[in-house]
């Protein structure tokens, strides 16, 4: 071949070329500060229609720019959420010191497939892991992880370790001829059916327990549940319990599930089911467990330090779990994919090992330097453990918990606004968290006196049904007459996850996950309920 058909691509696309990618990168900052700038961002339109139809691959070798070229109308039409009008889900900006660990990541492309692809950044992801169990487990000894693709599969992990324990050896036998059963709460996350059918364990067979007002677990039902599953002769592989839920925020007592689970398998001479928490949403309340509520340093409201001494409980009862699921990119306010999968003792990845006759092979040093043993992934990004780090020590501790803190605080004062419209009802009242559901209904109407009724099954099919219908039209109507340079964007919820007398309830949803989020926005969302 000719040589310089080889040299040129290097030159252009294996050396790197420092002020060509300096250049790039600072047009792309530049295009991010351009949209800061506009008064209203309208994210382009999409054009699916020729996507698929007209893909194109240049013929000719050419240069980054050519590569800038091809993905610039797609970066101007993402949008980044960073505006501070987003409320619409866990869902929002990711910090800088991340984008710096990112970046260091990319420029490395570690594989965290085993350590001599990767050295000193799979040290990095121990580092991380046990950063982040010992804040959620608050004191563990010999806590393990790995970093995954999204909280569905850190879920998926708890859920596999579950069938593992109670059925050994699945791995190589399979699931055939046995009866196994999982059980999450009704307020829990959809993940948990995505991993209940890819497991081999069947939607069927996963069993959602109702919760109370708070989207709690109903731990009376949970204990009647497992005594019937059990009667069965079915056995329970895993119960994931909720630590923070999507829509309402619902926190389970998971001390109170370990007794239970502890207590009813016991009675039926059965295996223990794995209990994981699904904290992918909420693990980050942790963060709250040592602010000194006497000091109050921050000087937060009454109303933020009874829900930070509440949540003290439940955040405690993390450490009774076998394994928990993070997402630092959600409330970590990372980059994607930061989930977390860790376990509170290490000695549970062996039910991960392909293979019984691997297991001699189970020793520190082989787990730690090829985590491919166990791994659902073969190669894995390192973005997680670079962005953690770089994230938990520039932001730090209280910086976390002020953004924290913050979330909170701007809860509080939607709900007591909410609250003072008679019109209006918050939904998830005394949930721990970050987001607010709530109801609109029309001007005269006495929204709590409708809650009351329908939580008593006061309501007839035909009654809720058209209050539902207006709650709806109301958030559509507020929709189309918004203005989005001051308005902020919220969601809406078919099912909120309480479900009292097996009735889904919808409800307006806002998240308070953008620290710009501040008292302007509420006073404005009220506003512009008021003029409905
Ligand atoms: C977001 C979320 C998940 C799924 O996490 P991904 O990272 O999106 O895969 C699971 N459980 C809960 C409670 C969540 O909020």
């Amino acid at each position: 071949m000719k040589k310089e058909l080889l040299t040129n691509i290097i030159d252009n696309f294996f050396n790197c070329n420092r002020s060509e990618i300096l250049q790039i990168i600072n047009e792309l900052i530049n295009t991010l500060k351009a949209e800061e700038n506009l008064s209203c961002f309208e994210i382009m339109s999409r054009n699916y229609d020729t996507a698929q139809s007209n893909p194109e691959i240049h013929y000719i070798p050419g240069n980054l720019k050519d590569a800038r070229d091809a993905i610039f109308p797609y970066f101007w039409g993402t949008d980044g959420w960073y505006s501070k009008l987003h409320m619409e889900n866990v869902k929002g900006p990711a910090n800088y010191a991340s984008l710096i660990g990112a970046i260091a990541c990319l420029l490395k492309n570690p594989n965290l497939c085993v350590d001599t692809y990767s050295q000193r950044s799979n040290e990095l992801e121990l580092k991380a892991i046990t950063s982040l169990a010992n804040l959620v487990f608050y004191h563990t000894k010999n806590p393990w992880g790995i970093f995954t693709m999204g909280g569905t599969i850190s879920n998926l992990y708890g859920g596999k370790i579950g069938i593992e324990k109670t059925h050994p050896n699945a791995m190589k036998r399979g699931l055939r001829d046995v009866k196994l059963a999982g059980i999450v709460s009704e307020a829990a996350h959809y993940s948990n059916e995505t991993l209940a059918g890819w497991l081999g364990l069947g939607t069927d067979n996963l069993y959602s327990i109702p919760t109370d007002e708070s989207c709690s677990m109903d731990l009376q039902l949970l204990r009647e549940k497992m005594e019937e599953i059990y009667n069965g002769k079915t056995t329970i592989a895993f119960v994931i319990a909720t630590f923070g839920s999507t829509d309402a925020f619902g926190i389970d007592d998971i001390k109170s599930i370990r007794q239970i689970i502890n207590e009813v398998s016991a009675k039926y001479n059965m295996p223990v089911p794995q209990l994981h928490v699904d904290a992918a949403a909420g693990w980050s309340l942790c963060f709250l467990n040592e602010y000194d509520l006497e000091k109050n340093e921050f000087g937060l409201s009454s109303e933020v330090l009874s829900v930070v001494e509440r949540l003290r409980y439940y955040s405690m009862g993390i450490q009774e779990a076998d394994s928990v699921t993070i997402d630092f990119h959600k409330m970590g306010w990372g980059h994607y994919p930061a989930s977390a999968f860790i376990v509170n003792n290490r000695e549970d990845l062996k039910y991960l090992f392909r293979s019984k006759e691997e297991l001699p092979y189970f020793s520190e040093a082989d787990y730690r330097h090829d985590p491919a043993l166990f791994t659902l992934e073969t190669s894995r990004p390192a973005i997680g453990p670079f962005s953690v780090m770089a994230s938990l020590n520039g932001i730090g501790l209280k910086g976390y918990q002020i953004l924290v803190a913050h979330s909170l605080e701007m809860a509080a004062l939607l709900r007591k606004k909410l609250n003072n419209l008679e019109y209006c009802k918050v939904i998830n009242q005394n949930c721990l968290g970050p987001s607010v559901v709530w109801w609109v209904l029309p001007k005269g109407r006495d929204a709590s006196v409708i809650y009351e009724k329908l939580v008593a099954g006061e309501l007839s099919e035909k009654e809720y049904t058209r209050y539902f219908s207006e709650i709806h039209r109301l958030f559509e109507k507020r929709k189309n007459v918004l203005n989005p340079e001051i308005d902020a964007s919220l969601s809406f919820t078919t099912a909120m996850g309480y479900n009292p007398h097996g009735i889904a309830i919808p409800a307006w949803k806002g998240v308070f996950f953008n620290p710009k989020t501040d008292e302007s926005v509420v006073r404005q969302i009220i506003k512009s309920i008021e003029e409905l």
